[in-house]
């Protein structure tokens, strides 16, 4: 199989918070990888711009260490990164004030492609929209990226909308969510739509239940103040699982065109029942005796926030009403593992006996790691003896499918900036989608506070609270293992 990497045209690239974690960890080593895959044209420009008072030079040193630091791979040898730092400038810029503007409307390319990232806290977005405006670099060849998190509720976030719809049009804005640009999330898209086996049994009259799991071994230490205000519903639920929820859920695109994918994206959320009480279960990770607990992490004894959510969720639709929808995510868990499961039902009879025992296919789409899909599949247990059944996967990993090309996969965020730059909004939030998400979300968070709901404690390195497993034990089913 061969990858294939095609150039785009020159433009330029102003990250604002350029010298910040999310630009040095994934925007940059990210932008370095492109540029050693041949994607980025050599008159291609990328401008940093932060409060930090630094030169061109200060600039490339930093980005020089980030790279070294976070690529995952060695530096290639052979100048590449030198070619690639001579593509960086910086501009010392005050968000909120007047310094560096003037500088840095001067250094903008006339008539290419630009784009701005803001990877800046949203407090500012209204600022950068604002001064970009002011300083003549919105033209219509201009595009804008916001991070995460986009409102912290539905009033915020078409506060957010509303500012951004000042200065640009929808088409111009391209809201992050780097689950989106997972090269599995998008294969979801191409198993479901490109193939005829799955979508005629991708139903209610198949699918018993859907498990969507985001396990992480980590705790929020050294983000426990942001985390603590967030949760694991806005932090995680109302934006990278709701987005898996649509790809999972969605009907057929006529096309695979920005507008159509997120059109449909958005009835899946507008189908969403309110989630009863009893059906969803929140933890927060105990402490070892090596490691602070959940509320030591965030300096509060008495925080209520979940750093753990699992929760049973139903879609209004012909296609999906009484196939429940199960997620989870926590922090803390026994392994870091993202993955979708499709479990489809029983045989609707078995001529094998009772005695063959109960065997269901799975389909089981990894995230990470070990990106892949497996299909379990029911046969006979080789050997003498009679009809004896069992399930075995059919198993796919990118690394084995797609050999040494699995190595030139774009990560997610390398995908979506040079989408960004192609002008392709297909895997970026609507403004409506995510209002409408926060439309489901609000009023079950609201629910909590006014019962003074309280996280249930959960032991670090296991699968959550008892409760979680209980809550499929109910409905006699049971969630995969978390393992890695
Ligand atoms: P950070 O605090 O490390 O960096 C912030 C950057 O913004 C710095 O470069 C700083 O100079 C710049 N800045 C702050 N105030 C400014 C002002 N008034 N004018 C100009 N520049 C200013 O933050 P981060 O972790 O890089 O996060 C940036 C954004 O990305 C946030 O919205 C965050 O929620 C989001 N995000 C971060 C991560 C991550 O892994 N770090 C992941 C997802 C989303």
């Amino acid at each position: 199989m061969v990858s294939r990497v095609i150039p785009v045209d020159p433009f330029d690239l102003v990250i604002f918070g350029g010298t910040g974690d999310l630009a040095r960890r994934k925007i940059l080593p990210g932008l370095f990888r492109r540029f050693c895959a041949g994607q980025m044209p050599e008159e291609a420009q990328i401008i940093g711009a932060a409060r930090s008072e630094m030169d061109d030079d200060g600039y490339r040193q930093l980005v020089r260490d980030a790279i070294e630091e976070f690529g995952d791979k060695p530096v290639p040898e052979g100048g590449a990164l030198d070619a690639f730092l001579a593509r960086l400038g910086y501009v010392q810029v005050d968000a909120t004030g007047t310094d560096g503007w003037e500088e840095l409307s001067r250094r903008i390319t006339e008539d290419r492609v630009r784009a701005f990232y803001f990877s800046v806290g949203p407090s500012l977005f209204g600022d950068l929209a604002e001064r970009l405006h002011q300083y003549g670099m919105a033209s219509g060849q201009s595009r804008i990226v916001v991070e995460k998190p986009f409102g912290h509720d539905l009033g915020t976030a078409k506060a957010l909308n509303a500012v951004l719809a000042q200065h640009f049009d929808e088409t111009q804005i391209y809201r992050i969510d780097h689950y989106l640009g997972k090269e599995t999330v998008q294969n979801l898209m191409a198993v479901r739509f490109g193939n005829v086996l799955f979508e005629p049994l991708w139903n209610a009259l198949y699918v018993d239940h859907i498990q969507v799991t985001v396990a992480e071994t980590v705790g929020v230490g050294g983000r426990g103040g942001y985390y603590d205000k967030s949760g694991a519903m806005r932090d995680m639920v109302q934006n990278h699982l709701m987005q898996l929820l649509c790809l999972i859920a969605m009907e057929p695109p006529a096309k695979f065109e920005p507008d159509s994918v997120r059109d449909e994206k958005l009835k899946v959320i507008r189908a969403l029942e309110p989630v009863e009480p009893h059906h969803i279960v929140r933890g927060q990770y105990d402490a070892t005796e090596k490691e602070p607990g959940y509320r030591e992490d965030v300096e509060d004894p008495k925080s209520r926030t979940e750093s753990f959510l699992a929760m049973k969720v139903h879609i209004s639709n012909w296609r999906w009403a009484g196939t429940p929808f199960y997620l989870r995510t926590g922090k803390r868990l026994r392994a870091r593992t993202s993955e979708i499961a499709v479990v489809f039902k029983d045989a609707p009879h078995s001529i094998f006996g009772a005695e063959a025992g109960r065997h269901r296919n799975v389909l089981i789409i990894r995230l990470q790691p070990n990106e892949g899909m497996t299909l379990d599949v029911t046969i006979k247990e080789p050997g003498p003896g009679g009809m004896r059944l069992v399930d075995v996967p059919l198993d796919m990993t990118f690394a084995d499918a797609l050999g040494p090309d699995a190595d030139e996969v774009p990560d997610a965020y390398e995908r979506l900036i040079m989408d960004v730059i192609r002008g392709n909004q297909t895997l970026f939030m609507r403004g409506d989608e995510v209002e409408a998400a926060w439309a489901w979300t609000d009023p079950i968070i609201a629910g909590w506070a006014a019962r003074n709901d309280v996280p249930k404690t959960y032991d670090a390195g296991s699968a959550g609270p008892e409760d979680s497993l209980m809550l499929m034990h109910r409905d006699g089913r049971k969630w995969r293992e978390i393992k890695a």
